[in-house]
């Protein structure tokens, strides 16, 4: 369980502060039960007591131990009734002390002798016993001043505190669960919009941002959240948009002046009449112009690929044929090389797709394997069906890409430093297009690679009748 989440964190503050208030509002109703009932029973056996005193011993001359012993156990048998009843003189001397209740809940014989200012309150018993004493003082007709004592056991009263207590302790782990299990759920559904944002936004990409957040109808700062974010991602789509348009544009409109300098210098470099140092600087200016002119058809390729073409060129291809004729055209520049290169095609991996791109990208592995692999290197090139998909493998013996490289080399305009070293001419542009041809065909480029050892290039394609 994550337990920085804001639904754990908000979980967990409501159950201690839930928990803290119902034990709190438990030990205090615990106190008052506890209290109200011992104050009722006092106040009982105050009156009896009172009573007693009143009826009994009040006015009469000669109370008389015997008599009024007898009259006490007649009239209110503290034994049957669970009660102690005990006069003395105050003196000391006791007149009547009754017996052991019938429910055993106490030992008269262990009750002591209040103080003489002692009116009523609980005493707790050597034996562990207790009870709720109410003493009264009296003086008879003859003078002689009583006191009377009577009690009963707490333990009814204690009884009910404990089984108050046990419901407390029982009932604090169901209230803490209960919040805990309430206030998850409560914060989940709170939070739901904002996973539906995130989820939405983490698919939003440059190649799909006319696409919108879904707006939370919550009237609060979610709302306004989904919206501020919606308003973003729409002028990155603008900023998109234009900046997509300007490369198309430029890329489009520079290559009509490039094919024009290119046929200029072409004519001067095979002129007659200019001289030879003319016609070398006509013929340097022309590999800029090339080079120029290949980075220029690359940007447009990009661009085009950015737009989205329509599918109208898309038709069953069947690459290893595509892959093994690309092959062949291009085995005269593995040959300048004495590089070795290896073909391994399996027959009918069909494809979906435009058939020109998908050469391009052909075209591009095989191009940077036999650039990036010295003299007497090996490249092997493999057409494969695998798990519904086709594979086209390109791989070589070449000078590898450092790891801290290798995450980019899709990236357009990134170049390796290994490959800038060894050669100038590249743009960083045909991955970059390798990769967008990919993803237009719903597909995916990866690579792998050891500096110094060589690397490996693999395109994925849904086979044709599964994409
Ligand atoms: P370019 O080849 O023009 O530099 P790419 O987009 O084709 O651009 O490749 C990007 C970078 O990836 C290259 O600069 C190079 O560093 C690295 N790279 C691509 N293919 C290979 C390869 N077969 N062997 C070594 N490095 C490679």
């Amino acid at each position: 369980m994550n337990t920085h989440s804001i639904r754990f964190r908000l979980a967990a503050w409501h159950t201690v502060v839930l928990t803290a208030v119902f034990l709190i509002l438990g030990g205090l109703l615990y106190f008052q039960i506890r209290r109200h009932l011992e104050v009722t029973i006092l106040e009982t056996q105050a009156r009896r007591a009172r009573q007693i005193a009143d009826t009994l011993i009040a006015g009469k001359l000669a109370p008389g131990d015997a008599g009024l012993g007898s009259e006490i156990e007649g009239l209110y048998a503290p034994e049957r009734t669970d009660r102690f009843i005990r006069v003395s003189r105050t003196t000391g001397e006791v007149v009547y002390l009754s017996g052991s209740p019938v429910d055993r809940s106490f030992d008269p014989l262990q009750i002591p002798t209040p103080s003489a200012d002692f009116q009523s309150g609980r005493i707790d018993l050597p034996n562990g016993d207790s009870v709720l004493i109410a003493a009264t003082s009296i003086n008879s007709g003859a003078g002689t001043s009583y006191r009377v004592e009577v009690a009963t056991s707490a333990a009814p009263v204690d009884s009910i505190a404990n089984r108050l207590l046990m419901l407390l302790a029982l009932g604090a782990p169901i209230v803490a669960g209960a919040v805990w299990g309430g206030s998850y759920l409560l914060v989940r559904l709170a939070l739901r919009p904002v996973s539906q944002m995130a989820g939405k936004a983490e698919i939003i990409s440059q190649h799909n941002l006319s696409e919108r957040l879904p707006v939370a109808n919550t009237g609060d700062e979610l709302e306004r959240l989904s919206g501020s974010l919606n308003h973003m991602i729409a002028r990155l789509d603008d900023a998109f948009t234009t900046s997509k348009r300007f490369v198309a544009d430029a890329s489009h409109e520079l290559r009509t002046p490039l094919t024009i300098i290119r046929g200029e210098l072409e004519a001067l470099a095979l002129d007659t009449e200019v001289s030879a140092g003319v016609k070398e600087q006509a013929g340097s200016l022309l590999e800029e112009v090339e080079r120029l002119s290949r980075i220029v058809d690359q940007l447009f390729a990009l661009s085009r690929l950015d737009a989205g073409e329509a599918q109208a060129e898309w038709v069953s291809v069947d690459m290893g044929e595509l892959a093994a004729s690309t092959a062949e055209q291009m085995a005269l520049l593995a040959d300048d090389k004495q590089i070795k290169l290896n073909v391994e095609i399996e027959p009918a991996v069909k494809v979906f797709g435009d058939r020109a791109r998908l050469k391009q990208v052909v075209v591009n592995f095989l191009d940077n394997a036999i650039k990036y692999t010295p003299v007497n290197g090996r490249v092997g090139l493999s057409v494969r069906a695998v798990q519904g998909c086709a594979l086209i493998c390109v791989e070589d013996s070449g000078i590898g890409i450092a790891p801290e490289s290798l995450p980019h080399v899709f990236e357009r305009f990134y170049r390796g430093a290994q490959a800038k070293a060894t050669h100038a001419d590249g743009a960083g542009l045909g991955l970059a297009i390798v990769k967008s041809i990919a993803l237009a065909h719903g597909g995916d480029v990866s690579g792998e690679s050891t500096l110094d050892k060589g690397s490996r290039f693999q395109l994925r394609l849904p086979l044709a009748g599964t994409a």
